[in-house]
C-alpha cells in the first residue's frame, strides 16, 4: 500500500530543544503509590472532568517540540506543561491516550510513565498552590488515518505531508494535555524536521536553524487559544503567489501549477472578507497572522486553527469543471473559516454542547459577508437551496435532537457534528436577525466577542448580549428554537369572495408527535397572476405563537392565484403549498409550459422556493414523483438559472433512482435523456451546460447514454466551452461501470493510464467499488472494516470516496446483505474515524437502499437494547429517507 512505502529514513544529527538536556539533568528521585484502580475519571473527558479543572485550573502554557521524520509512524516529544492551581486537594488527570510516555517529573517529583484510561494522574500529593510545572517526554502516532497527525505521501513526486488535526478531543492523541475548549493556554512550539520541509502553525517562526539534513523551527508564542485551535503541517509546501498584505497560502509541491490561477481569488475574497469582519464585529483580526494551507484529503471542508486555517485542497482547487455555485461554495467555504477567528478562536463555546454557536453563526455570517461584498451572487437564494433543506431533512425525522446538544462526554462529541448544527442554526439566526433589527444583532455580537474575547462563552451569554443590545426579550424564542427539537409545517388556508381575499390563515402543525408550536415571523406572498411580466405581488407580515393564526387582510384585496407563505426565505419550516395554490402552480395533466404557471415564473429565488414546496409534497407522499419529474423537465428545457437547473436536476435523480419504480416512468427518462443531453451541449451558458452536464451522467443509463458518455471521454462529443477535469472523467467511468455498461472496462483502463496522481489512485479505487460483482464488494467491505492502524488500511478520504458507488442504487441485491454488517460497524466508526465519516458511511448504506427488506434490516438494529443513543439518533435520521421512499412507491406504484 503505497502510503505506507518506507521510505530512506533521514538520520541526521537531530537537533534537540534545550529543554530535553535540562530534564534530564535535574533528576529528584520521589517515588509515590499509584492510585487505586477504578480511582480515575474514566475515558475521554466527562463534563464533570472539564468543570473541575476549569475551575481549578488557569494560567496554562504548553512548550512543546515535535520531532518529524520522513516516513516515521511515530513522533517523539518533549513537553513542559506549566499552570497555576487553586485546590491541591485532589488527583489531577491530564488526557493522553493511543501513546507513550517517558521521563514524567512534576514539580520536583518523578512519576511512572503510567497511563490509565488515557490519562496521566498527577496524584494530589505532587501538586501545589500556584505554578505546577509538569516536564515529560512522549511518542505519539503518526499514521495515513486514525491518528491526530496523519501523514499524507504525494504519489506524484513522492513528497510526504504531515498534518495536525484535533478538534474535538485529538490534542490528547497528539501530546499531554487538559484537552476541553475553556482551558485556553498559550502554545510555544519548535519542530525539528527535514531541511527541505515548511513547517506552518498558528504564529509565525521566530528562527530556523539547520544542522545539514534536519532544520529546527521555532514559532513565537501564541494568544490564548483551545487546544483543538493549535495545529501545525509540515512538508515541501509552497507559498503560492506570496504578496505582502495578503494571506499566505501553501499548497503542495506537485499541485503549484493548479493552485497558481486560483489563489488570488482566494486572498482577495480572504481580504475583503476580514476587512468587512473586522468592521462588523468591531474587533480587529485577533491572531498575529493568518494563512491558509491547503491540505490534501483533508476530512473536512477546513479547519480554522487560529491564524492557520486548514482547507481541504479539492474545495479549492476544484477537480471538476466549476459552475459558479462551486465558486460561490469555495468562497463561503473561505469565509466560514475566516469567520470563525473571532466566533470560535477568539471567543470559544465553554463545551461542545454549544458547538452549534460556533458554526452556525460561522455559517450566517458567511453568507451575511457574501451579501455584503458580492451581493449579484444572490447568497439568501444559494442560502435556501444548500443550507435549509440539509436541516430540514434531519429536523423532520426522529432522530433530530435540539440545536443545543447534551454531551456528558467529549468522546461523544462527533455526533453532535452534523445539518442542525451547520445549517439548522445558521437558518434560525436569520430568522432572529429578522426579529431583533439588522443593527441590534450585530450590536449583540459585538457586546459577545468585547466582552469575552480570548476566553470561553456560552449560549445565555449571547442572549445577555442581545438583550442588552436590543432591549427584547429573546429567551423565549431562544428556548423554543435552541431547546427543542423538531420544526413546524406550515400551510396556509385562504377564501375568495367576488374576486376579493375574504380570510387567510396559517396553520402550522409539528412533524414530530411532540406537538409543539414555535414562534413564527414570516413574510406571506399573495400573487396575482403566473409571476410572469402581467402579475402582481403583495406581501403581508405575519408573528405566529399558536397553531392557527388569522392574517389580518387590508381590504380591496384581490383574490390571488397562489400563496407562498415563506417569502424572503426568513422563517425556518417546511412551507408546503396548499391545494389551491399547487393545483394553480402544476395543474394536473398540462404538459405545455405555457400552460404551467410553476415553470413561467420570472424571479429565480420564488420559482426555486416554489418547486422545493412541491418538491415537498412529493416527499410527503402527496404528490406524484412522476408527475414532479415531467414538470421539472419542462422547466429545464429552458431555464435560465444555474443552481435551479442544479436542484431540479438532483431531484430527477432522487425520483429516477429511488422514488419511482425501476420498472416504471420509462416514457419519462428518455425525454430526460433527450433533454438534459439537449441541455448539455446547447444550453446558452457554460454554467448550465456543466450542471446538465452532471444531470446527464447521473441518469444516464442504457446503451445510447452509455455511448455518449464514452464519446464525451475519448472527445468525439464536445461540450461548448467545458474541458473535462480529472473528476468528471472519473464520474463518467464510474457511471459505466456501475450501470455494468459493457464500454467500462475499456473506458478504466484509459483513464487509469491517463491520471496516475495520488488522486487519480484514489479515484480508480473508488469507481471500481461500484463494480456489479460480489467478490467485488466482498473484497471492499474487508477494507472498510480494517483498523485504520492496520498498514494496509486505505486512507480515510478513499474510503468515503467510495462509499456511493459501491452502494449504487440499481445494485441493492449486492448491497443490502451489508446493511446490517455496516451497522454492526458504528461503534468502531465512531471511536476511529474523523467527524464526518458516520454520516458519510449510514447515508451511503442506507442511502442505497429503497426496499422493505432493508427498512426491516433497520428496525431489527434499531431494536437492539444496549446501543449507543447518539448512535441510534443518526441511524433514525437515514432511515427516514428510506422509510419516505417505501412511503411514496406505495402511494405511487406507477
Ligand atoms: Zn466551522
Amino acid at each position: 500500500m503505497f502510503l505506507h512505502a518506507i521510505q530512506t529514513l533521514m538520520k541526521g544529527r537531530r537537533l534537540r530543544c534545550a529543554l530535553y538536556f535540562a530534564m534530564a539533568a535535574a533528576l529528584v528521585i520521589t517515588v509515590r503509590a499509584q492510585t487505586p484502580a477504578g480511582t480515575g475519571p474514566g475515558s475521554g473527558v466527562s463534563r464533570e472532568l472539564a468543570r473541575s479543572r476549569a475551575a481549578r485550573l488557569s494560567d496554562l502554557h504548553y512548550d512543546l517540540a515535535f520531532d518529524l521524520e520522513r516516513g516515521s509512524r511515530e513522533t517523539h516529544g518533549v513537553e513542559t506543561l506549566k499552570f497555576n492551581l487553586k485546590d491541591v486537594s485532589t488527583d489531577l488527570p491530564v488526557d493522553f491516550r493511543d501513546a507513550t510516555l517517558d521521563q514524567v517529573k512534576i514539580n520536583d517529583h518523578i512519576l511512572p510513565s503510567e497511563l490509565r484510561d488515557g490519562h496521566l494522574l498527577l496524584p494530589a500529593d505532587t501538586l501545589q498552590l500556584g505554578e505546577n510545572t509538569l516536564s515529560l517526554r512522549f511518542t505519539s502516532r503518526v499514521e495515513a488515518a486514525g491518528a491526530a497527525i496523519t501523514r499524507y505521501v504525494d504519489k506524484e513526486d513522492g513528497s510526504e505531508y504531515i498534518y495536525s488535526l484535533f478538534v474535538p478531543m485529538d490534542a490528547s492523541m497528539a501530546f499531554p494535555c487538559f484537552d476541553q475548549p475553556d482551558l485556553k493556554a498559550r502554545f510555544t512550539l519548535t519542530i525539528d524536521a527535514p531541511t527541505a520541509w515548511t513547517v506552518i502553525s498558528n504564529t509565525a517562526p521566530v528562527r530556523k536553524t539547520s544542522s545539514g539534513a534536519v532544520s529546527q523551527t521555532v514559532f513565537s508564542e501564541t494568544k490564548p487559544i483551545s487546544t483543538y485551535l493549535f495545529a501545525f503541517a509540515a512538508g515541501p509546501w509552497v507559498r503560492v503567489h506570496h504578496t505582502p498584505g495578503l494571506s499566505d497560502v501553501y499548497v503542495r509541491h506537485s499541485q503549484v501549477k493548479r493552485a497558481e490561477p486560483e489563489v488570488p481569488e482566494l486572498q482577495t475574497i480572504t481580504q475583503r472578507g476580514m476587512t468587512w469582519l473586522a468592521d462588523y464585529f468591531h474587533q480587529p483580526f485577533p491572531f498575529p497572522k493568518y494563512d491558509m494551507v491547503l491540505i490534501p484529503g483533508f476530512p473536512f471542508g477546513g479547519m480554522e486553527h487560529a491564524g492557520a486555517t486548514f482547507l481541504r485542497e479539492d474545495a479549492i482547487l476544484f477537480r471538476q469543471a466549476p459552475t459558479a455555485s462551486d465558486r460561490f461554495g469555495r468562497d463561503v467555504t473561505t469565509l466560514h473559516e475566516l469567520t470563525h477567528q473571532w466566533f470560535g478562536d477568539l471567543v470559544t463555546m465553554r463545551w461542545f454542547d454549544d458547538l452549534w454557536l460556533k458554526e452556525g453563526f460561522a455559517q450566517y455570517m458567511a453568507y451575511r459577508a457574501m451579501d455584503a461584498l458580492h451581493p449579484e451572487t444572490d447568497p439568501w437564494k444559494y442560502f435556501f437551496e444548500d443550507i435549509k433543506p440539509q436541516a430540514y431533512g434531519i429536523d423532520e425525522t426522529e432522530g433530530t435532537t435540539p440545536i443545543f446538544q447534551d454531551i456528558p462526554n467529549l468522546k461523544d462529541a462527533k455526533s453532535a457534528y452534523g445539518a442542525i448544527v451547520y445549517q439548522k442554526a445558521p437558518a434560525i439566526l436569520k430568522q432572529l436577525e429578522l426579529r431583533l433589527g439588522q443593527a441590534a444583532f450585530r450590536d449583540g455580537l459585538r457586546i459577545y466577542l468585547a466582552q469575552h474575547a480570548y476566553a470561553n462563552a456560552e449560549w445565555s451569554d449571547l442572549i445577555a448580549a442581545f438583550h442588552q443590545a436590543s432591549g427584547q426579550d429573546v429567551k423565549s424564542w431562544a428556548d423554543a428554537w435552541v431547546l427543542r427539537r423538531g420544526m413546524p409545517e406550515v400551510t396556509a388556508v385562504f377564501a375568495c369572495s367576488k374576486g376579493q381575499l375574504a380570510s387567510l390563515s396559517l396553520h402550522q402543525r409539528d412533524v414530530l408527535p411532540d406537538n409543539f408550536v414555535w414562534p413564527i415571523t414570516t413574510d406571506v406572498l399573495l400573487q396575482e397572476g403566473g409571476g410572469g411580466e402581467a402579475s402582481r405581488s403583495r406581501m403581508l407580515h405575519a408573528t405566529l405563537d399558536k397553531a392557527d393564526a388569522s392574517i389580518s387582510v387590508p381590504r380591496d384585496t384581490p383574490c390571488p392565484s397562489f400563496i407562498y407563505a415563506n417569502a424572503g426565505d426568513y422563517a425556518y419550516g417546511r412551507f408546503l403549498l396548499d391545494s389551491q395554490s399547487a393545483a394553480y402552480l402544476a395543474p394536473p395533466e398540462k404538459t405545455d409550459a405555457r400552460d404551467v404557471p410553476l415553470t413561467q415564473i420570472r424571479e429565480p429565488f420564488l420559482s426555486s422556493q416554489l418547486f422545493t414546496a412541491l418538491w415537498e409534497n412529493v416527499r410527503k407522499a402527496d404528490f406524484a414523483p412522476s408527475r414532479f419529474a415531467q414538470l421539472a423537465l419542462i422547466d429545464l428545457d429552458h431555464e435560465s438559472d444555474e443552481s435551479i437547473s442544479r436542484i431540479l436536476g438532483g431531484h430527477l435523480a432522487t425520483a429516477f433512482h429511488a422514488y419511482i419504480s425501476p420498472d416504471g416512468g420509462s416514457g419519462l427518462r428518455a425525454t430526460a435523456y433527450e433533454i438534459t443531453r439537449r441541455r448539455m451541449l446547447q444550453a446558452p451558458s457554460l454554467g448550465l451546460r456543466i450542471v446538465s452536464f452532471r444531470t446527464f451522467v447521473s441518469i444516464a443509463d442504457g446503451p445510447r447514454a452509455w455511448s455518449d458518455l464514452n464519446d464525451l471521454l475519448s472527445g468525439k462529443l464536445t461540450i461548448p466551452g467545458m474541458e473535462l477535469r480529472p473528476l468528471d472523467r472519473w464520474n463518467i467511468v464510474g457511471k459505466l461501470i456501475s450501470s455494468g455498461s459493457p464500454l467500462a472496462a475499456d473506458a478504466f483502463a484509459a483513464q487509469q493510464k491517463t491520471d496516475q496522481s495520488s488522486d487519480g489512485l484514489k479515484y480508480a479505487w473508488a469507481v471500481q467499488a461500484g463494480r456489479p460483482d460480489s467478490a467485488i464488494k466482498a473484497d471492499y467491505f474487508a477494507a472498510y472494516t480494517l483498523s485504520p492502524k492496520d498498514p494496509a488500511a486505505k486512507p480515510e478520504d478513499w474510503l468515503t470516496q467510495s462509499l456511493r458507488p459501491f452502494n449504487s442504487w440499481n445494485q441493492q441485491e449486492l448491497t443490502e446483505p451489508y446493511l446490517k454488517r455496516a451497522l454492526a460497524q458504528l461503534p468502531e466508526i465512531k471511536r476511529d474515524r474523523k467527524i464526518f465519516f458516520l454520516g458519510a458511511w449510514l447515508g451511503a448504506f442506507l442511502g442505497g437502499q429503497t426496499s422493505m427488506t432493508a427498512l426491516d434490516d433497520v428496525h431489527a438494529w434499531l431494536g437492539q437494547s444496549d446501543i449507543d443513543p447518539d448512535l441510534r439518533r443518526k441511524v433514525l435520521e437515514n432511515a427516514d429517507e428510506l422509510e419516505r421512499t417505501i412511503r411514496i412507491r406505495t402511494r405511487f406504484p406507477e
